[in-house]
């Protein structure tokens, strides 16, 4: 049948596909090491499944309010008076099957046909196909391991067209781990404000920070920006709440309220039993996060430092999130048990179907001199996998 040019234009998830390969290779008994993991390895912390059970239980197993729990609308705005000092109304808050929808319900609320929307490069994958599909062209702002993935002020500038409606942010990043510091945020801000585009601030990995570097929410750097600016937060990657699918949006009212009337319409509320759970985990104990902090981190100083003793390899020490994004383009126009590499793309592949490896090109990510390696997995395999990349790139000439 004839697919909608919108849709067809809508790349295919090349993560997930090499994932996918990756798991039918372990399925046919072959040891495989995956760097590819999107989420925590951490199981769900007890006290917050044990909320999700009595719900079940219970009967809360049926509608409810589109946006969410009054309960639940009431627990985000807590936490970010809590942990950003950020005044919210329930009215300014929306829960979404997952913080990749209320993402989706932003860009469709705020970007017209034809509009640009600035992304700093590299970026989340999903970032640009959303765009996409509200008919929106995705503006890139290159960045590289030179400048630590983070852009300059300058290039916010130049990348500003009459027809910009966003600024998409997301630090930490998913996939380079790059943190912005608050003068940094502070320099972007000061050019946003000149002009009235709107900002998108994904802050999913706000409790994922290493080496004592704070978090700074987007719009509390200046006033006005609280009125512009729509963050987009959730449950997942803080308590190893993947599947469970609850994220958030907050901004002005008038925002919020159109990306609600487009979720009645589309997705309805999100899922009844993990609400109260998920409210819990936002206001209940912090202490697994901090556990999870402290196991992700010794992971991250391990991995940076074998990857940098790899010659040729050039790691920038992320500073938040579970991923790091080496550059690996030294190797590229040599050859790797016997095949000829060019790119990201094809060193993921040799390295997964000879040295049963598998890592993320870069490529989709706007970046094909590097590939994503995810540390959510255990150290025993992180050490394995490792060896394993060591001995492949050594080896390459
Ligand atoms: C994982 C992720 C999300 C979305 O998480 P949900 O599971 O949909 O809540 C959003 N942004 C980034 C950068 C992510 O890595």
């Amino acid at each position: 049948m004839k697919i909608s040019k919108t849709v067809h234009n809508i790349e295919q998830s090349l993560t997930l596909a090499l994932t996918a390969k990756a798991k039918q290779m372990k399925k046919q008994g072959l040891d495989v090491v995956g760097f590819g993991a999107g989420e925590p390895d951490f199981d769900t912390p007890e006290h917050i499944k044990e909320i999700a059970i009595e719900d079940i239980k219970n009967g809360v197993t049926k509608y409810t309010p589109t946006g969410g729990t009054p309960e639940l609308k009431e627990a985000i705005c807590k936490k970010f008076k809590r942990d950003n000092g950020l005044d919210y109304q329930p009215n300014q808050i929306l829960v979404s099957p997952g913080a990749k929808f209320s993402l989706y319900a932003a860009i469709m609320a705020l970007c017209d046909h034809g509009d640009d929307v600035i992304i700093p490069s590299p970026f989340w994958l999903t970032y640009p196909e959303q765009v996409k599909a509200a008919g929106g062209n995705p503006v890139y702002i290159q960045t590289g391991v030179e400048s630590e993935f983070k852009i300059k002020p300058e290039q916010l500038e130049k990348a500003i067209t009459p027809r910009t409606s966003i600024f998409i942010l997301n630090s930490p990043s998913n996939p380079t781990g790059a943190v912005y510091t608050k003068t940094e945020l502070e320099a972007l801000a000061d050019i946003l404000l000149k002009t009235n585009i709107a900002i998108i601030s994904d802050e999913i990995y706000e409790c994922l920070l290493y080496d004592d570097v704070k978090f700074v929410s987007f719009p509390t750097l200046r006033p006005e920006l609280k009125e512009r600016t729509i963050i987009v937060n959730g449950v997942s990657k803080t308590y190893s709440m993947t599947g469970w699918r609850i994220g958030y949006a907050a901004g002005p009212a008038d925002v919020i309220g159109a990306m609600n009337r487009l979720q009645d319409h589309s997705t309805s509320n999100p899922t009844s039993f993990t609400q109260r759970a998920s409210a819990h985990a936002i206001l209940g104990d912090q202490t697994c996060v901090e556990k999870m902090r402290q196991a992700f981190d010794e992971r991250r100083k391990y991995m940076v430092q074998r990857l940098n003793s790899i010659p040729g390899v050039k790691c920038a020490a992320p500073k938040g999130a579970f991923y790091v994004f080496p550059d690996v383009s030294s190797f590229y126009g040599k050859k790797l048990a016997g095949k000829q590499v060019n790119g990201s793309v094809e060193l993921a592949n040799v390295l997964l179907e000879e040295f049963k490896v598998a890592v993320v090109p870069g490529k989709p990510f706007g970046d094909d001199r590097c590939e994503r390696l995810s540390y959510a997995m255990s150290m025993q395999d992180i050490v394995k996998g490792l060896d394993r990349i060591e001995a492949a790139l050594k080896s390459m000439a």
